[in-house]
C-alpha cells in the first residue's frame, strides 16, 4: 500500500535548519496538499520524499519500506514538475513512454499503458507531436501522462499548474482531482495557492518556517484554525483580525469599542485576537461603526473593505446592495462566529 511516513525528519543547508524535525503519514490513497508561503520548505520536503535532495535526520518510508537512501529511480515515485521537464526531442509518446523503456517493459505493454494514459487525459491526437508544437496545459498533461503510466504508489506535485493561466490553472485543477478519483494513487501536491489546496486536498498541511502549523480537512483549516498563521493564511480574502482585551462584558478593541461577548474566565484580562471572517459579518442598526472605503462587485458577491476600529476590515455580501465609499453603517458578526486567538501565543483559545 502507498502510505508515506515521514519520522522527525530534518533537512540543514550549512548549519542552517530548513525542516525542523518534522512527523506526518500521508494515508493510503489520500490527496495531501502541502502548502504555505515561499521559502516555508515545502518543496524541500517533497524532494526528499522524491530523492531529489537528502535527508538530513529522521527517515522517510513508502508502504512500510524505508526510503532514506533509495535512489529516486528505486522508490516507486512519479513527480510532476511546474517546468514540465519534457524531453524536448521527443515526441508525446516517447515522452510518456520513456520510463517504461528504461525499464525493459515488453512494447505491447508500453503501447497500452501510453494509450491509457492518453485516453484519460484526452492526448490521444497529440501523441505524435513535439512538445513545442503543445499548448502549456497540454505539456502539463503530458508530464501528468508521463506520471501516470508508471503506475507508481505515490505521485508528487511540484507546484505543477503555476505557469498555467488563470482559467486552465481551474480547469487542470479538476482534471487532476477526477484523475486521482480515477487512480486512487497516493499524491502529495505542493502549492504556495490555498485556493489550490482548499479545493484539491482530502487534507491539508499548512506550512511555515519549516515547521507544520495544521494538518487537516480544508473544511476544518477554515473553520477551526489552530492559529493566527493559520487563520490568516487559509481564506481569501483573508480572516479579519481585530485586536483587544478580555473584559467582562466583551473584548476591548484598540479603539476602546466593545464587542460584547461572554468571553470564558482565562480569557479575561488578556490580550487577545477576534478572528472574524467576511461572510460572517451583516449589516445592523446598531453594532461596530464602520466606513466603507472600497466597494468591489465581483458578480456573485461584493467585497467591501471598511474601515473599523482603525483597522481595514473585509466584508462579503451575496446579496446585491447600495453601497458607496464614503457610507457609514453597522457591521455586526453573526452569532457564534468570532473566533478567539490569544495575541502572545497566537494559539486559538478554547480548544
Ligand atoms: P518553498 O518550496 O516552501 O518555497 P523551499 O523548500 O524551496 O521552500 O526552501 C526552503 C528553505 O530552504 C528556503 O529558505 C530556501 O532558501 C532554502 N533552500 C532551499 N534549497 C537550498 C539549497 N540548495 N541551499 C541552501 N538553502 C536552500
Amino acid at each position: 500500500m502507498g502510505a508515506v511516513s515521514i519520522q522527525s525528519v530534518q533537512k540543514t543547508y550549512n548549519k542552517m535548519v530548513v525542516i525542523e524535525n518534522l512527523s506526518l503519514t500521508i494515508e493510503d490513497g489520500e490527496f495531501l496538499v502541502l502548502v504555505g508561503p515561499s521559502g516555508c520548505g515545502k518543496s524541500t520536503l517533497l524532494r526528499m520524499i522524491a530523492g531529489l535532495e537528502d535527508i538530513s535526520d529522521g527517515q522517510i518510508s513508502i508502504a512500510g519500506r524505508l526510503i532514506n537512501d533509495l535512489a529516486p529511480k528505486d522508490r516507486d515515485i512519479a513527480m510532476v514538475f511546474q517546468s514540465y521537464a519534457l524531453y524536448p526531442h521527443m515526441t508525446v509518446e516517447d515522452n510518456m513512454s520513456f520510463s517504461l523503456r528504461l525499464k525493459r517493459v515488453p512494447k505491447e505493454e508500453r503501447d497500452a499503458g501510453v494509450a491509457s494514459a492518453a485516453g484519460i487525459l484526452g492526448l490521444a491526437p497529440y501523441l505524435k507531436r513535439l512538445p513545442r508544437q503543445l499548448s502549456g496545459g497540454q505539456r502539463q498533461r503530458v508530464a501528468m501522462g508521463r506520471a501516470i503510466v508508471r503506475n507508481p504508489q505515490v505521485y508528487l506535485f511540484d507546484e505543477p499548474l503555476s505557469n498555467l493561466d488563470a482559467k486552465l490553472r481551474v480547469q487542470m485543477r479538476s482534471e487532476i482531482k477526477l484523475n486521482h478519483a480515477r487512480l486512487g494513487t497516493t499524491t502529495v501536491y505542493v502549492t504556495h495557492d490555498q485556493i489550490e489546496a482548499m479545493t484539491m486536498a482530502d487534507r491539508i498541511v499548512v506550512m511555515n518556517a519549516g515547521k507544520i502549523e495544521q494538518v487537516g480537512s480544508p473544511l476544518e483549516l477554515y473553520d477551526r484554525p489552530a492559529n493566527l498563521f493559520v487563520a490568516g493564511f487559509i481564506g481569501s480574502p483573508a480572516m479579519n483580525l481585530l485586536y483587544g482585551r478580555g473584559m467582562p462584558e466583551g473584548l476591548k478593541l484598540e479603539d476602546g469599542t466593545v464587542v460584547p461577548m461572554t468571553l470564558s474566565p482565562d480569557a479575561l484580562g488578556r490580550d487577545l485576537v477576534a478572528g472574524i471572517r467576511p461572510e460572517h459579518l451583516v449589516i445592523a442598526d446598531s453594532g461596530l461603526k464602520a466606513e466603507i472605503l472600497t466597494v468591489e462587485p465581483t458578480g456573485a458577491e461584493t467585497q467591501i473593505v471598511t474601515r473599523m476600529a482603525g483597522r481595514d476590515v473585509f466584508v462579503s455580501f451575496r446579496e446585491r446592495l447600495n453601497l458607496a465609499p464614503g457610507d457609514r453603517l453597522h457591521l455586526k458578526p453573526m452569532g457564534g462566529t468570532i473566533q478567539l486567538f490569544d495575541a502572545e501565543s497566537g494559539n486559538r483559545l478554547g480548544q
